[in-house]
């Protein structure tokens, strides 16, 4: 799959999933976007790994669920790469804890990302994709928001509101020649389960058919089939990558 002379947008690149996305993107030939919260030194690092891997990357810090910063993103790919074709909502956080100690921070802190920034990044690229009448968008579910998860009852209901968004955008846009497409992750080694326990892994693993977690890899090569021109006649589709841990 080759992404020559297209320019790509990932959130929450610095690390993880949308690390290896960008990186899986630039050595196709896409110019990347990499944005990022905090962690500037990661995202850093992610640029330089698409450079090596040949192609251009350009860092940009901001909250996804800032409206300022989610339109400066796609500025920044109009203004340093001339356009825009794909974006990759990746950014995205857990809270998790038993519904009745989660609190209502719990609650929209992750809607906040998860939801709410995805709305208003994809928002922003809309326009320029429109304009261009072509563009690919994923957006990362999760099979929480397939399956549900106890714990994780904040979290699960925003992977679920990504599918519904992905396919209520995929009939909006399908006319203008954008195509829209949701994947959803399963257990992936990455930051994200740092707070989970030992013993929650453990019987996350046991659900695994294939026997064992993820890499981000994995998924990248979900959302580079996605985005690339094979898939020109795929749109509102979600995608598990998990090992079979939920076949539906
Ligand atoms: P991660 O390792 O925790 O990385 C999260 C990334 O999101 C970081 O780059 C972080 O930037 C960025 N981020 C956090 N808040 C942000 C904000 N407000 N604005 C912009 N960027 C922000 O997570 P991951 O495991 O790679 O997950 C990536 C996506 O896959 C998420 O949507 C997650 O829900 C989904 N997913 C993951 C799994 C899994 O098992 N790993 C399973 C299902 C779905 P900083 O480095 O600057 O903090």
């Amino acid at each position: 799959m080759r992404f020559d002379g297209k320019v790509a947008l990932v959130t929450g690149a610095s690390r993880g999933i949308g690390r290896a996305i960008a990186v899986r993107l630039g050595s196709g030939g896409a110019r990347v976007v990499v944005n990022f919260a905090r962690n500037q030194a990661a995202a850093e690092e992610t640029a330089h790994l698409v450079r090596q891997a040949g192609s251009e990357a350009l860092v940009i810090q901001g909250d996804v669920a800032d409206p300022e910063a989610a339109e400066a993103m796609v500025k920044a790919a109009i203004g340093g790469f001339g356009r825009l074709d794909i974006l990759v909502n990746n950014a995205g956080i857990t809270r998790d804890t038993l519904i009745l100690r989660m609190t209502l921070e719990d609650w929209e802190a992750v809607q906040q990302i998860n939801l709410r920034g995805t709305f208003l990044v994809t928002k922003a690229a809309l326009r320029p994709m429109l304009r261009q009448r072509s563009g690919r968008i994923v957006n990362l579910s999760s099979i929480s928001g397939r399956m549900g998860n106890a714990g994780q009852a904040n979290y699960a209901a925003t992977k679920a509101g990504i599918i519904g968004f992905t396919r209520s955008l995929a009939r909006e846009v399908a006319s203008r020649g954008i195509t829209v497409n949701a994947v959803a992750p399963g257990y992936i080694l990455t930051d994200i389960w740092n707070d989970v326990s030992e013993e929650a892994k453990q019987k996350a693993i046991e659900m695994i058919p294939l026997g064992a977690p993820g890499r981000p890899e994995d998924v990248a090569e979900a959302v580079a089939f996605f985005a690339s021109d094979a898939a020109a006649y795929i749109t509102g589709q979600v995608l598990n990558v998990d090992g079979g841990m939920l076949m539906s």
